[in-house]
């Protein structure tokens, strides 16, 4: 499997390229920004873009996948439960003070329990509101890999106070969806440092 993540846009969203050596093929998770460096990874490993998952409608994980779309002809999957988020993209890019980036509904809803994935690493879809009502984490079980998106964060968690946040059900979604996970399943999230379940089913002060 060749595993990439790498910060993109001005709120450091981790963007990932996942692919499969065996097929050539690969899907990037949270396209927030910077395509052309996307692209250009893709390219250094002759990957060819199968699949753009977005973890939640945000602008800071989701700015980029409608040009990446347009760049690859890879279909955009993302829960519809965010759909009012994307409305909101002139918001979003206020709040931030950067130009409001194109967006599109996705080619797929990414449902609870829908595979995702290429090649031999295929991912279930976990829907785990309260950071906005559309999130989703993936989770590669053989690979023990967990995408958190911003539900999970090295000993924190996502913040809940903006448009479709809710306190409550973050701790529910990560109770009941992500503790369960075993202890030795890495998890990268949204935002900054990677760390495991059972590092956080220990230390992280939101979960206790
Ligand atoms: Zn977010």
């Amino acid at each position: 499997m060749i595993l990439e993540t790498f910060p993109v846009g001005v709120l450091q969203c981790n963007c990932t390229l996942l692919g499969d050596e065996a097929t050539g093929e690969a899907m990037v998770i949270d396209p927030g920004d910077n395509v052309s460096y996307i692209l250009e990874r893709l390219a250094a490993h002759k990957l060819k873009l199968k699949q753009i998952v977005v973890t939640h409608g945000h602008i800071d994980h989701v700015g980029g996948a409608l040009r990446l779309k347009r760049a690859t002809g890879a279909p955009i999957l993302m829960n519809e439960n965010d759909l009012s988020l994307l409305k909101m993209m002139p918001m979003q890019a206020a709040r931030l003070g950067v130009a409001t980036p194109e967006v599109a509904p996705p080619d797929e809803n990414a449902r609870e329990n829908l595979v995702v994935g290429v090649g031999s690493h295929m991912a279930k879809v976990l829907h785990t509101p309260g950071h906005t009502q559309g999130s989703i984490c993936l989770h590669f079980a053989p690979e023990k890999l967990l995408f958190a998106g911003d539900t999970l964060f090295a000993g924190s968690i996502g913040r809940t106070d903006l448009p479709g946040g809710n306190g409550k059900l973050i701790l529910r979604s990560i109770h009941e969806r992500l503790m369960p996970l075993p202890d030795e399943t890495r998890v990268i999230p949204g935002h900054g440092e990677e760390t495991t379940i059972g590092e956080e089913r220990e230390s992280n002060p939101f979960l206790i």
